[in-house]
């Protein structure tokens, strides 16, 4: 019986990656993954056996991989940054249940709230909540409640999903609704291809970011009530100065 890994590849170039998941793809006998992705793996292990799948083809592609178990391999199934953030650990670990395998290790790697986070300074240096804008799997109403609720609740803010061509002006409605709950002056800044050749950072105000355009590769984090500029980095503090 082989055996399935879900390994969080990190945010891009291979020196983000931690030596566990590198290990298990160099031990692996096939890697599987959406086509982006094995894209980046396959400039440093060229000599792998690689299964590519389109995009929103999730499903398919975890049953693939318990296919591939059961026929003896040793599978590793990759997703950007952690496997179990917005990744393929769950829906990997819901379809083997389904059919009847259990042979499976989550590899977690760096998420891009933490590599974004650090290319901007220290946004989420205290409590903090993240929240996918994509409304592909969550209705738009449970997404606008998170939204709130993490706003009143003062805490920064990681948005992942924060556009695509269907959702061109989610980010304005998100501060939208964030400029109801707290201040247009709060502190914010958004990180374009962490970790990727052409890595771009902003540091603007919740009232800039409602006007400005992002994709789908950026992560944007919304400060705290707290949270301030130091020598250009978005930093939040955790208190000890007040101290
Ligand atoms: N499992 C991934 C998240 C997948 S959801 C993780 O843990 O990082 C996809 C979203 O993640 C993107 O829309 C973007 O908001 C963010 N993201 C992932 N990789 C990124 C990168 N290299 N640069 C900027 N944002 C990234």
């Amino acid at each position: 019986m082989g055996k399935i890994y879900v390994v969080g590849i990190g945010p891009g170039d291979e020196m983000f990656m931690t030596g566990l998941a590198r290990q298990v793809l160099d031990k692996c006998d096939i890697i599987v993954g959406y086509k982006a992705y094995t894209d980046i793996v396959r400039e440093y292990l060229p000599d792998k056996e690689y299964m590519e799948s389109a995009m929103k083809q999730e499903i398919d592609r975890c049953r693939a991989c318990v296919d591939l178990a059961n026929d003896g391999k040793s599978v590793a199934l990759i997703c950007s940054g952690d496997a179990g953030i917005y990744g393929m650990a769950s829906p990997l670990l819901e379809t083997a249940q389904k059919m009847g395998f259990d042979d499976v290790e989550i590899i977690p790697g760096i998420t891009a709230a933490s590599s974004g986070a650090a290319v901007l300074g220290a946004p989420i240096n205290h409590d903090f909540c993240v929240i996918s804008l994509s409304d592909l799997l969550t209705p738009w109403e449970l997404i606008e409640k998170r939204l709130r609720y993490a706003a009143k609740g003062d805490f920064s803010i990681v948005l992942y999903n924060p556009s695509s061509h269907k959702r061109a002006d989610y980010l304005k409605k998100t501060c939208d609704i964030m400029l109801t709950e707290i201040s247009p002056e709060t502190v914010c800044g958004y990180v374009k291809n962490i970790g990727r050749e052409g890595t771009e950072m902003n540091v603007c105000t919740l009232k800039e970011l409602a006007d400005k355009q992002v994709d789908m590769f950026t992560t944007v984090f919304i400060g705290n009530s707290n949270t301030k500029i130091i020598n250009g980095k978005m930093v939040t503090p955790r208190g000890y100065e007040n101290k």
